[in-house]
């Protein structure tokens, strides 16, 4: 069993910890943070032993917290720590992770000169077996190199040039913007997105641009790769289909957009109403000579999720790429893919018998 400890536990952090809680060969060590608001509340109705800096003590006893300790007990108490604090403090958290001889993932806001790997399961997960220090990649990058791996192994890649529509900021995130504005960001081309993807495709030739606009949903790239051979359309369809993570979205499901793709996965039962999975609009495949278009959406709060949970079983050199991602798979429920039937919600009282007028 390898016991996970989480060092911040906010929008990545909370979903990451509930990914392990349901692995069956890991356990959840403990949480730490440095705010008692909502969130370590969540924590500890949840059952994980919350942590936070020495210095933060004071303000989680005076809202009322009973602290499992600080975060050096924490790492103590860890065989690996997702280090889910935010972008640039994980940088400054390493250290304490080095003192401890614990290793530890860090995540995407991040340089990746935090860790000697950069990481997604599909791109590079051998290159993390048995490593100290992850990184992984950002929710843009992961869905890019999700979605370019497969492509590359079976048809070779060329080129390829993305423009990536980003989400202002997330749900939770007042501060953050446009309120009413497109904003090219940055200006200059190419955006860090494509560098940042050489770090787990390293020989991937790669443009991209990047936009901000004013949703919380989700991002939506606009992708042209122009592939080594020129393959049918079906065949390109049905090798995204057969990778895990890659959900071909149905025309006839008429999800036009990021929010009913949120509400198919709340309908579809998924904790915070989160994809996981690249969603790829099966209409706009379309291949021209060797040239592929197509959108996808990438929910940036959950699709690095299974990644963490696969870069843990990596680190601690737990099981090869294709068995790390099945278990992990299997235990979130992710190998049920979106769409294909909702559960029935749960009775509080027994269905009415024949003769009840049902209408209440
Ligand atoms: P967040 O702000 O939602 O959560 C950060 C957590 O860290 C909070 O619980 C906070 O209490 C805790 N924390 C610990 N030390 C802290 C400190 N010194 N200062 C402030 N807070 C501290 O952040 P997030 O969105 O979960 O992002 C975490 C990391 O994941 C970042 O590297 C980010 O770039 C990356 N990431 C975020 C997203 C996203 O869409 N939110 C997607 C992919 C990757």
């Amino acid at each position: 069993m390898l016991h996970v400890g989480v060092n911040g536990y906010g929008t990545i952090g909370k979903r990451v910890a509930d990914a392990v809680r349901a692995q069956p060969d890991m356990a959840v060590a403990g949480v730490a943070k440095t705010s008692p608001n909502f969130e370590a509340r969540v924590a500890t109705d949840r059952g994980y032993a919350l942590h936070a800096p020495e210095d933060r003590h004071g303000a989680f006893a005076d809202a009322g917290f009973d602290l499992a300790g600080s975060v050096a007990d924490l790492v103590r108490r860890s065989d690996v720590v997702v280090d889910a604090t935010p972008s640039g403090v994980g940088a400054r958290n390493r250290p304490i992770y080095e003192r401890h001889d614990t290793p530890a993932l860090f995540q995407g806001g991040e340089d990746a000169d935090v860790a000697e790997v950069s990481f997604t399961a599909r791109a590079s997960y051998e290159d993390a077996r048995g490593a100290d220090y992850v990184r992984v990649v950002s929710c843009n990058t992961t869905g890019l190199a999700r979605l370019f791996a497969p492509l590359s192994e079976a048809y070779g890649i060329d080129r390829v040039r993305v423009t990536l529509v980003r989400r202002g900021g997330d749900p939770g995130q007042t501060d953050r913007g446009p309120i009413n504005d497109i904003v090219p960001d940055p200006a200059s081309v190419p955006s860090h997105h494509g560098p940042d993807l050489r770090t787990v495709l390293p020989d991937l030739e790669v443009e991209t641009m990047g936009l901000k606009v004013p949703t919380t949903l989700m991002h939506t790239h606009a992708v042209n790769v122009t592939l080594g051979s020129a393959p049918d359309v079906e065949a390109v369809r049905d090798r995204f289909e057969s990778e895990t993570r890659l959900f071909v979205l149905p025309a006839d499901l008429g999800v036009d957009g990021a929010g009913k793709l949120k509400d198919l996965a709340m309908d579809a039962g998924r904790p915070r109403g989160d994809c996981w999975e690249n969603c790829i609009w099966g209409e706009s495949l379309t291949v021209e000579g060797r040239e592929l278009y197509l959108f996808q959406a990438i929910h940036q709060e959950a699709d690095v999720v299974p990644e963490n949970v696969d870069a843990l079983r990596a680190v601690a050199d737990m099981a090869d790429r294709e068995e790390s991602m099945a278990r992990t798979e299997r235990a979130l429920g992710l190998d049920g893919q979106l769409g294909q039937g909702t559960p029935e919600p749960e009775r509080a009282t027994p269905a009415i018998a024949d003769g009840g007028n049902g209408d209440d």
